[in-house]
């Protein structure tokens, strides 16, 4: 892609790196502290596989070429594993670096897939439900074809402009044509009437809420940015109201007590001090279309001020390359949490990192849809739902044991007590027990490399290096490199 000049006022002239490049520079930066074999980085580097397709589709009267790639990053392990992402703006590029982070994602959260990622070049607000269907189901026809899909092979998963829909309708293409035992298991993110898995959807938003809350646990790194440990009162501004923008804005508020004082969509973006209902705002837009003139609200100049307002915490959760030259030395923030995938420009995070601001990265911050994902696909491969066995023994051990403690004090207690506490785990409490399990344990991975070397300045390299152990292993293991 060309590179783009920005000039900043009084400023030198800066080259933008475009999306493919920050994470190649990220990558290079990181891979610079530490002391693996140059074969063995490059091969962790580079994209294995990338196909690139044309296919026509009859709309109306006429037929539309329709331009659409899968990228496979690495099969270090299999099944290759991301979204697939319908947007106008999807260029090989961009799918390439998607895929590309999807494998150090992968690696960070130790779930054990290679990274892929597809896109088609359309937007989907240009189709009706039926056109998109026969273009997904197309697109799935091309995928099978080249082998390019498969429980084993290649599983792919909801991102920008697709969701659980666009899942089923790969899925019912897939068990069509191949079917199988496990065929179920050929994509994730599916409804879960179609062998999806509860707390699937709102994962992503779930995962980037547990990942700022132990972010601000630690009272020193609170501390270093004039903040108190802790998510309740803190006020936070989200870029995108997705499904990733709007669940990490209702979990934030209803389990973590945050303040939403700023919200941005396409149509533009509102400030409320006081702070704004998501839940209110969500059925305000879902009735109207708009988010603007939402009670209390003022209207910003432009929906990109969304980034640049007082807040503790700045959620892009929309697209690439959003806080670059010619907006980060205004972001007010302290705490940037990369809900989509490359928010912030390699040479933005630099001007960040100067002022002191905190990126949480988005190879680990947006990894709990991956994550789900993981789980939905283990399902669909042991044809049971979590919870299924252990439910009622449970349930039933722990009435054993509130009965022997009350008979044993003599006291009882109420039966709304006694229901919180004689209660065996649906699907969804596993879920979500296994995402928060997850992302803590993962977040202080990287904490620890962050802390342990010094010459790792950023949460960024840190990730990255958590990613490069993991995978350096793998290959190391494989004897392939010396
Ligand atoms: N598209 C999501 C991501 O960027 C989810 C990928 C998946 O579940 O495979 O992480």
């Amino acid at each position: 892609m060309a590179k783009k000049k920005v000039t900043k006022k009084k400023a030198a002239v800066h080259v933008e790196p475009d999306f493919l490049e920050s994470v190649s520079r990220n990558f290079d930066k990181a891979a610079a502290l530490t002391k693996y074999p140059r074969g063995l980085l490059a091969q962790i580097k580079a994209c294995n596989s990338v196909y690139q397709m044309r296919f026509p589709v009859k709309i109306g009267n006429e037929y539309h070429v329709i331009e659409a790639y899968r990228a496979q990053h690495s099969q270090h392990r299999n099944p290759t594993k991301g979204g697939i992402r319908f947007s106008q703006k999807v260029n090989q590029d961009e799918v390439v670096a998607l895929a590309t982070l999807m494998t150090y994602k992968c690696a960070i959260v130790d779930v054990p897939f290679g990274g892929a990622k597809g896109g088609v070049k359309i937007s989907p607000r240009a189709y009706n439900p039926e056109q998109l269907e026969r273009i997904t189901r197309r697109y799935t026809m091309e995928l099978i074809r080249k082998n390019f899909i498969g429980p084993g092979i290649d599983v792919p998963a909801p991102d920008y402009g697709t969701g659980g829909r666009e899942m089923a309708w790969i899925l019912d293409t897939y068990s069509t044509i191949k079917g199988g035992l496990n065929a179920a298991g050929c994509v994730t993110g599916k409804p879960v009437s179609q062998h999806g898995i509860r707390g699937r959807t709102e994962a992503t938003g779930r995962g980037v809420y547990y990942g700022i809350r132990e972010f601000c646990s630690n009272a020193d790194d609170m501390k270093k940015l004039g903040l108190t440990p802790g998510m309740a009162g803190k006020t936070m501004a989200i870029q995108g109201l997705g499904n990733v923008g709007s669940h990490t804005g209702l979990i934030s508020q209803n389990e973590g007590d945050v303040k939403i004082v700023c919200v941005a969509e396409y149509e533009g973006a509102i400030y409320k001090e006081d702070g704004i209902d998501m839940a209110k705002l969500l059925k305000y837009r879902k009735q109207r279309g708009t988010i603007l003139k939402y009670p209390g609200s003022t209207t910003l100049k432009s929906r990109k001020d969304v980034l640049t307002v007082k807040c503790d915490i700045l959620v892009p959760a929309a697209l690439e390359n959003q806080i670059n030259m010619s907006n980060a030395h205004k972001v007010k923030a302290k705490i940037v949490a990369e809900a989509a995938n490359g928010p912030v420009t390699s040479a933005a995070e630099d001007v960040l990192l100067k002022k002191g601001i905190v990126v949480i990265p988005d190879m680990y911050i947006n990894a709990g849809g991956v994550t789900v994902s993981y789980f939905e696909w283990l399902k669909n491969l042991s044809h049971m739902r979590f919870g299924r066995m252990e439910k009622r023994f449970d349930q039933n051990t722990y009435h054993n044991i509130v009965n022997m403690v009350e008979k044993v004090t003599g006291k009882s207690i109420t039966k709304k007590e006694k229901g919180m506490i004689v209660r065996g785990a649906d699907e969804v409490d596993l879920v979500r027990s296994g995402l928060e399990e997850t992302m803590v344990t993962s977040f202080n991975q990287i904490r620890e490399i962050h802390k342990r070397r010094k010459s790792v300045k950023d949460l960024r390299s840190a990730a990255f290096i958590s990613a490069l152990d993991k995978i350096s292993s793998d290959y190391l293991a494989l004897g392939i490199f010396p």
